[in-house]
């Protein structure tokens, strides 16, 4: 398989009510590198700047991410800040400072070039085009969106997606995309602009699938351990795409696959700041929840 990850690599600051985490390794395409990771081989293109410790890209390698697309520039790592409310699934963000992701221009390596499967991390879409422009011929194309991008990129981002075949947003977004008032709805209006299926993610309350003939809900994996939500739907997206990588096809019973195990790779996320948890577990912790998680369904 051939997995390309475009998106932010960054120093986050994070307040849950469980504690706090100041400038550690964060950002939308790290989070979905490293969950993708436990699936098979990663291929990581993004910018840092002179600030970004050796020991942060070691920590990616280790792990079968081929960080080769990763530019280091002159200036300051893109930064993120944030707090969650008492019930985590409500995030405020105190401030983003873009520093050398605004001006990012990725260029990807010639041997990135035939990667079958593409997820467009949160990033300017102008960017997520970019990297779509120099594949190709990608399988699958995924690609992911936020709030800020909604509202100071609208344009790119309805342009880009009429170039993609999956979307995953979550709830929040949907509904400032589409101006829906439910969520079904707001997956059918995201389906008219382009996408020929979408994953709307609720946080604590699961993900649904929507696809011109099919809507699958699936529960978050309840565990009892929330430290910290930040990077979950990357996460989510990194075991899904990282899954769906390994699979000769995408039909429904595979996408409900992919589902689930996105849910699970991103429960284990939520469970420390940054990637301390991921850098705990092993491919076998992710299978075994995902049989309890079937368990769990088994109704
Ligand atoms: P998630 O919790 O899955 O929405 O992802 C949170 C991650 O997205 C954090 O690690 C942030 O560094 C990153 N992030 C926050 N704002 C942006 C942005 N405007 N562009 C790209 N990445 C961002």
């Amino acid at each position: 398989m051939s997995l390309i990850v475009v998106g932010s690599i960054a120093f986050d600051s994070v307040e849950t009510p469980a504690g706090r985490a100041d400038d550690v390794l964060g950002g939308s395409a790290t989070y979905f590198a490293y969950a993708a990771s436990f699936f098979g081989p990663v291929r990581l293109v993004g910018v840092v700047g002179q600030d970004f410790p050796p020991s942060y890209r070691q920590l990616l390698e280790k792990r079968n991410i081929d960080m080769s697309g990763l530019e280091s520039v002159p200036g300051r790592t893109f930064r993120w800040s944030g707090v969650y409310e008492a019930d985590m699934n409500t995030r405020t963000t105190r401030s983003v400072d873009l520093n050398v992701f605004a001006d990012f221009d990725p260029k990807l390596p010639p041997a990135f070039r035939d990667s079958q499967f593409v997820f467009l991390a949160n990033g300017s879409p102008a960017v997520q085009m970019k990297v779509l422009d120099q594949v190709t011929r990608p399988r699958l194309v995924v690609a992911d969106t936020m709030n800020f991008y909604i509202d100071n990129a609208h344009a790119e981002l309805l342009q880009l997606m009429k170039r993609i075949d999956g979307m995953v947003l979550n709830d929040e977004e949907a509904y400032m995309l589409t101006k829906a008032s439910g969520l079904v709805d707001a997956g059918r209006r995201v389906l008219t602009m382009g996408p020929k299926f979408v994953v709307l993610k609720k946080g604590e309350h699961g993900a649904m699938l929507i696809t011109p003939t099919e809507i699958v809900a699936l529960p978050a994996f309840p565990t009892d351990r929330v430290v910290d939500p930040t990077g979950a739907g990357d996460s989510f997206a990194g075991g899904m795409m990282g899954y769906l990588a390994t699979q000769p096809n995408f039909d429904g019973p595979t996408l409900r696959r992919a589902l689930a195990y996105g849910t699970v790779t991103a429960s284990f996320n939520v469970e420390d700041f940054s990637l301390n948890r991921f850098e705990e577990i092993t491919r076998a912790d992710i299978d075994a929840r995902f049989k309890q998680y079937q368990a769990m369904l088994a109704i």
